[in-house]
């Protein structure tokens, strides 16, 4: 009874699978035991599909021939867990999608704990501006499902979260990448970092020696398990410490980014100047050399990437520049929520930083990034309503420490501490929730606080 379809969750991929579920004809039930916003209840019954809210009655639920499960709900909810019982497929939203692309569509699938919606942005671009049809889809944008019943495209472009990837079974992407793996979202794996780790490297577990998998050998939690496991498709490593790597992939060479290829009977080897890149910091490298591999893999000329390169603009909130006000630059990395984030934002500023963190800590360790700040950071100004994590780390030290309760006193005391020359950074190791509605609230804050700055100096010089 497979064409009885259950949804789990109205979120944007349970409403994507909704959709792609009503177009390819199956009868479908929408369960969300949170509540169905109206315009959501209105395209659902346009489509003709029937749902429930504030429950998940087991009667319904159970009558299913296949479970589309949203990753926002663990698989532990109890009717869930009799589904399993009971021996109904439970399938995550993208394998949904999967199972309906075109034959000759190609798939792109983008994971790690950071980086994937740089990434994935990067490599919509590069196959837009070389003219393919090309998707975005997954976190950023809309579902992959979404997409798939939107029309054919020739490739899709997806971002792909651990959750999702917990539901797969036989998705199998042309091209798969894993940027990194660090520690997040355990809560969801009993606390089990190998279950996280494990849930990453589901992306690899269908392919084939016709399909690619990119991956960061600088990962050690990467090259550690690749080394336990036999992936059997094309391997191309990327690197941003690694000088001349003789293998497959990609690598940092001084002032140029190389690229070996070697794949399906096609070896070349490219240079691109660093110079035709925009993006700061090497965790952006990383996310380029996948980008560019990718690109290389549906045969895109080195030309057409070059210049897909050039007019490349990230999303907002991850490393962007704002403003420069009386010599000192102003940049929004909201963003980063985790320390790792941090790291490579420090590491990619070479001029002094009066850096701006704070908010919810979730357990961070400070000590990854202590040589950094130390280096680097010659102010920390603590923006949330307990610094106590970081104050206590960082103190006592030479660096001056300031604890700020809003966006406009954190920018005031920046801008009084800093110099012609220094760089304000707004990259907070910490979720913003105590002070903000989200990260995104938080940069536009910033970014607001900053431009009006600009314009009172400007319009009183
Ligand atoms: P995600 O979609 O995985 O959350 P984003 O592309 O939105 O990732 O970037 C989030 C933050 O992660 C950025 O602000 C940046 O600081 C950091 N980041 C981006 N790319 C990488 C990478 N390759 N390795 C480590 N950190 C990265």
């Amino acid at each position: 009874m497979s064409d009885n379809i259950v949804i789990l969750g109205s979120g944007e991929s349970g409403m994507g699978a909704a959709s792609l579920a009503a177009k390819r004809g199956y009868e479908t039930f929408l369960s969300d035991n949170g509540k169905i916003s109206p315009p959501d209840k209105k395209e659902l019954k346009s489509l003709g599909i029937s749902c429930e809210e504030g429950k998940h009655s087991p009667d319904k639920i159970l009558a299913a021939g296949l479970i589309v499960k949203s990753p926002g709900i663990p698989e532990s909810v109890p009717v869930i867990q009799q589904a399993i019982g009971k021996g109904i497929p439970v399938i995550s939203e993208i394998e949904f999608a999967f199972r309906h692309v075109s034959d000759k569509a190609r798939v792109i699938a983008i994971t790690g704990t950071n980086g994937k919606t740089t990434t994935t942005l990067i490599i919509h671009h590069l196959l837009k501006t070389a003219g393919l049809n090309a998707a975005l889809a997954g976190n950023v944008g809309y579902s992959f499902a979404k997409k798939v019943a939107e029309k054919d495209y020739d490739y899709y472009v997806v971002e792909v979260s651990s959750f999702q990837l917990d539901g797969i079974v036989r998705f199998k992407p042309d091209v798969a990448i894993l940027l990194n793996i660090t520690p997040d979202h355990l809560d969801r794996y009993q606390n089990d970092f190998n279950a996280y780790v494990a849930s990453k490297f589901r992306i690899t577990e269908n392919l084939t020696s016709d399909e690619c998998f990119i991956y960061c050998s600088d990962d050690l939690v990467i090259s550690d398990e690749l080394s336990r496991r036999k992936v059997e498709s094309c391997l191309f490593a990327i690197s941003a410490t690694m000088r001349n790597i003789k293998e497959n992939g990609a690598f940092i060479d001084q002032e140029h980014l190389i690229f070996n290829f070697n794949f399906k009977n096609t070896e070349r080897q490219h240079r691109i100047p660093i110079s035709e890149i925009k993006l700061i910091g090497r965790h952006n490298m990383i996310n380029i050399m996948a980008g560019v591999l990718s690109a290389l893999v549906f045969d895109v000329s080195i030309d057409r990437i070059i210049k897909g390169l050039k007019s490349f603009k990230n999303a907002p909130h991850r490393l962007e520049f704002v403003e420069e006000i009386n010599g000192v630059e102003f940049i929004n990395d909201s963003k980063a929520t985790n320390v790792e984030s941090v790291y490579y934002a420090l590491d990619g500023i070479s001029k002094p930083i009066i850096w701006i963190a704070g908010g919810i800590d979730k357990g961070n360790d400070y000590s990854r990034i202590r040589e950094l700040v130390g280096e680097k950071v010659k102010g920390i100004v603590c923006l949330g309503k307990d610094n106590r994590a970081i104050v206590d780390f960082f103190s006592p030290s030479s660096i001056d420490i300031s604890e700020t309760k809003s966006m406009k006193e954190a920018i005031r005391v920046s801008l009084n501490w800093s110099k012609p020359g220094d760089v304000v950074l707004l990259s907070p190791a910490c979720a913003s929730f105590d002070l903000f509605s989200n990260y995104e609230d938080r940069g536009d804050q910033f970014k607001t606080e900053v431009r009006s700055i600009g314009k009172n100096i400007l319009e009183t010089a």
